[in-house]
């Protein structure tokens, strides 16, 4: 038993820069800086941390201004996360949920100035160093009409083109897509003209072959079926929880351990090496984002 805990446990803390690539955190409503505990105790270093809603904060009523305050918040909880030694690096965006709600409470037309204004803020943070992409932006993973569709788009594009003006990675939130779809993003991101290499694909589906030769970042829910089918195409991807920390939404809540978590099992059976988990956790993380992992 103790042999087999050494085996698991001991070296894989010491040595991995493991990176969760997509987390939520929520102060009010779930565990806030507790989940990323248990996620440091599992081995974890590193997060990229996602905005919430602006409704999780308890603001009615959208308005740039509660984007801001939004921004604020997520920036000084990744701030945090960091005393607690593991590195936050936020991610700020108009999540596309967002954008139908406030199409439906202001309009389609208010509802895109909004937006729009609220990526440049959340731009500005990037060029001001408090933020290292936008996300998550896109489009919603439940049907839509399609005039949604056409404004979320439409933002997208607008997301595209500020992250390729400020230089940063955009983390991408769309229905379930395939090949196809993949390549339409890709198309979506050289008419922004945004390097491939930016765009990275927010759960994702195991199709690690075709998004390398699309020149797509994919970030992959930390299942361990989903990670095996992707290690069969190679390792270029990233790993993500998608924690969205909602006490009321247990059902809907992948734990903040997954990715530390599975990345050990994969490890413990010799399924992932020490040099893949370099790769995915690491070379993939910093070549996307151009940050340094630290560890
Ligand atoms: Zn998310």
């Amino acid at each position: 038993m103790v042999a087999v805990l050494s085996k698991e446990v001991l070296p894989f803390k010491k040595e991995f820069p493991i990176t969760d690539n997509h987390m939520h955190l929520d102060p009010r409503n779930g565990e806030g800086v507790e989940a990323v505990k248990k996620f440091m105790r599992e081995g974890g270093r590193n997060i990229f941390l996602v905005n919430k809603l602006t409704k999780d904060l308890g603001l009615s009523g959208v308005s740039v201004d509660n984007f801001a305050k939004l921004y604020r918040e997520t920036i000084k909880l990744a701030e945090q996360v960091s005393e607690l030694g593991v590195r936050a690096f936020p991610v700020l965006g108009v999540h596309p949920a967002e954008f139908h709600f406030m199409a439906e409470h202001r309009g389609i037309e208010k509802a895109r100035q909004i937006a729009e204004e609220a990526l440049e803020l959340a731009a500005k943070h990037v060029s001001e160093g408090e933020a290292v992409a936008i996300g998550e932006v896109g489009r919603p993973h439940y049907p839509v009409a399609k005039e949604i569709r056409e404004a979320c788009e439409a933002l997208l594009c607008y997301a595209f083109e500020l992250a390729r003006d400020v230089d940063c990675a955009v983390q991408l939130h769309t229905e379930s897509i395939d090949e196809a779809g993949l390549l339409t993003i890709a198309e979506l991101a050289d008419r922004a003209r945004l390097p491939r290499e930016r765009v990275v694909k927010h759960f994702s589906p195991p199709l690690i072959k075709r998004s390398k030769e699309l020149g797509i970042m994919p970030s992959l829910i930390a299942t361990k079926k989903n990670i095996l089918a992707a290690i069969e195409q190679g390792t270029r991807f990233l790993m993500e929880s998608d924690y969205i920390d909602d006490a009321s939404r247990p059902g809907a809540v992948v734990s903040p351990r997954s990715v530390p978590k599975v990345t050990k099992q994969l490890f413990a059976e010799g399924r992932l090496s020490g040099e893949d988990i370099w790769r995915i956790h690491k070379d993939n993380v910093e070549r996307t984002y151009r940050v340094l992992v630290e560890f």
